[in-house]
C-alpha cells in the first residue's frame, strides 16, 4: 500500500523519488503582470531545445500564433483581450436596469462606467473594433480602409494581393480580406482621446508545464520515460517513450502532447541540461522583463507573496497566485503564476487535482469486488454439487 502522501499533499518530490542528496527544489515563478507578450521565451525555448516551429500564422483573434501548449510549443504566450478596463461591463442586450451578470472576471470592480466608444463597439454601431498601428488619428480605420478597396500596410498604403497598377498605385483585383478586429500595436484609444484608453486591456501569460509535486503524467508512464529529476522537475526522455499516450490524458493541465510525426510525448524539461550545468533555463534567461523568474521554489514563493502584497497596496486588487499552494490538489506546482484574473480566463483549471489520487481506493474496491465474485462463484459451485 503506497503512502497516501505519495499521491497527494505537500511533499518534497526529489527525496521522495529516491534522490538522497537532492539540491533545493527549483522552479519558475511567472509574474504575468509584467509580461509584454514579446514571445522571447517561446523563441528561446525552441532555439535551445531544438523544438520545431509552430507556424507563423496568427489565429485571427489575437497576436497568438501558437494557441496552446503542444508537443511543439513548450512555452505558450497567451494573449487574452478584454474590452474593459478593470471592471465588468453589462452585455449590450441587457436592459439598463438589469443587475450585473456573472462574469468570468469576477472579483474586479463593477462600478466602472462604459465609455461611449466601448458602448458603440459593444453595440456594433462603430468599426472601432481594433486599433491601427502607427496610423495618425485622422486616418480612416483599418476596417474602413479595407472596405474602401483592398488591404493596406500599417501606414495605410495599399499592398497585395492582386496586381498593382503603376507600382505604388491602388490595388486592382483580388478580394479584400475580412477585417477581423485585430488589435494593432497602437495603444487603444489613440484616436479617441486619453480618457478612452482604459476601455481595453490585454492579459499576457507565458504558460508552461507546471512540474507538479504530484505529477500524474509520471505516475502513469509505463516505460519510465517520465522521471523526477534531482531538482524536483519532471522530464520526459524521448528515447524511452513508446508513444502510448497515457500521460496525455493523465495531465490535469493538458500540457503534455504527442508529436504528430513520431507519436512520442514532448513537453518542457525546465531545461534539465542547463540546470545540470548551473545555468538558468533559456526562457527565463531571455525574458526581458523578468516575468519568468527561475530559482529555488521556497524563495520564489516568498518573492511572489511579496509581489502580490505590493500589487494590492497599489490598487491591483485582482492580483492572485496560482499553483503556489502545497495544499492544493497537486501538492503545489514547481511552476506557478501571478495572475490578474480568474484562472479560467487564462485557460487554466481553477482547482486541478492529480488524476491518480484516487487510484489506491479504486484498486481496493476492485479487489474487494473480485473477492466477492470469487466467493459467490465458489458458493454457487459447492451449493450446486451438494
Ligand atoms: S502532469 Fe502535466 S503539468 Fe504536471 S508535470 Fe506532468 S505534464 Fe507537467
Ligand atoms: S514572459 Fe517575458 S519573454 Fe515571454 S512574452 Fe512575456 S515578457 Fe516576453
Amino acid at each position: 500500500m503506497p503512502d497516501p502522501n505519495s499521491l497527494y499533499g505537500p511533499l518534497d518530490p526529489a527525496p521522495d523519488a529516491g534522490w538522497s542528496s537532492a539540491p533545493p527544489r527549483m522552479g519558475f515563478f511567472t509574474d504575468t503582470s509584467v509580461c509584454i507578450g514579446c514571445k522571447a521565451c517561446e523563441v528561446a525555448c525552441k532555439e535551445w531545445n531544438g523544438v520545431p516551429g509552430s507556424g507563423l500564422d496568427l489565429l485571427g483573434m489575437s497576436y497568438d500564433n501558437t494557441g496552446a501548449l503542444t508537443a511543439n510549443s513548450w512555452r505558450h504566450v497567451a494573449f487574452i483581450e478584454q474590452a474593459r478596463p478593470a471592471g465588468h461591463r453589462a452585455p449590450p442586450s441587457a436592459p439598463p436596469s438589469a443587475p450585473p451578470s456573472a462574469s468570468p472576471s469576477a472579483g474586479t470592480p463593477v462600478s466602472v462606467p462604459a465609455s461611449a466608444a466601448s458602448a458603440a463597439v459593444a453595440g456594433g454601431t462603430t468599426d472601432l473594433a481594433g486599433t491601427d498601428p502607427g496610423v495618425p488619428p485622422e486616418s480612416p480605420s483599418a476596417a474602413a480602409r479595407m472596405a474602401a478597396g483592398g488591404p493596406t500596410d500599417v501606414l495605410g498604403d495599399p499592398v497585395g494581393p492582386g496586381p498593382v497598377v503603376g507600382g505604388a498605385g491602388p490595388v486592382v483585383g483580388g478580394a479584400a480580406p475580412e477585417f477581423l478586429g485585430m488589435p494593432g500595436a497602437q495603444p487603444p484609444g489613440r484616436g479617441t482621446g486619453v480618457q478612452e484608453r482604459t476601455d481595453f486591456r490585454w492579459l499576457m501569460m507565458s504558460d508552461v508545464c507546471k512540474h507538479c509535486t504530484h505529477a500524474a503524467c509520471l505516475d502513469v508512464c509505463p516505460t519510465g520515460s517520465l522521471f523526477r529529476t534531482e531538482f524536483g522537475t519532471v522530464v520526459v526522455q524521448e528515447d524511452i517513450c513508446n508513444g502510448c499516450g497515457y500521460c496525455i490524458s493523465a495531465c490535469p493541465y493538458g500540457v503534455i502532447d504527442q508529436r504528430k510525426d513520431d507519436g512520442r510525448a514532448w513537453k518542457c524539461t525546465l531545461c534539465y541540461d542547463r540546470l545540470g550545468a548551473g545555468m538558468t533555463p533559456a526562457c527565463a534567461q531571455a525574458c526581458p522583463t523578468e516575468s519568468i523568474q527561475y530559482g529555488a521554489l521556497d524563495e520564489l514563493r516568498e518573492r511572489a507573496a511579496a509581489r502580490v502584497e505590493a500589487l494590492h497596496e497599489r490598487g491591483v486588487s485582482e492580483a492572485r497566485l496560482y499553483g503556489h499552494d502545497p495544499n492544493d490538489g497537486v501538492g503545489g506546482d514547481g511552476a506557478f503564476f501571478l495572475l490578474l484574473d480568474e484562472p479560467e480566463v487564462y485557460g487554466l483549471p481553477p482547482d486541478p487535482v492529480v488524476t491518480t489520487r484516487d487510484l489506491p481506493a479504486m484498486w481496493k474496491r476492485a479487489g474487494l469486488a473480485a473477492l466477492a465474485m470469487a466467493a459467490a462463484t465458489v458458493a454457487a459451485f459447492v451449493g450446486g454439487s451438494s
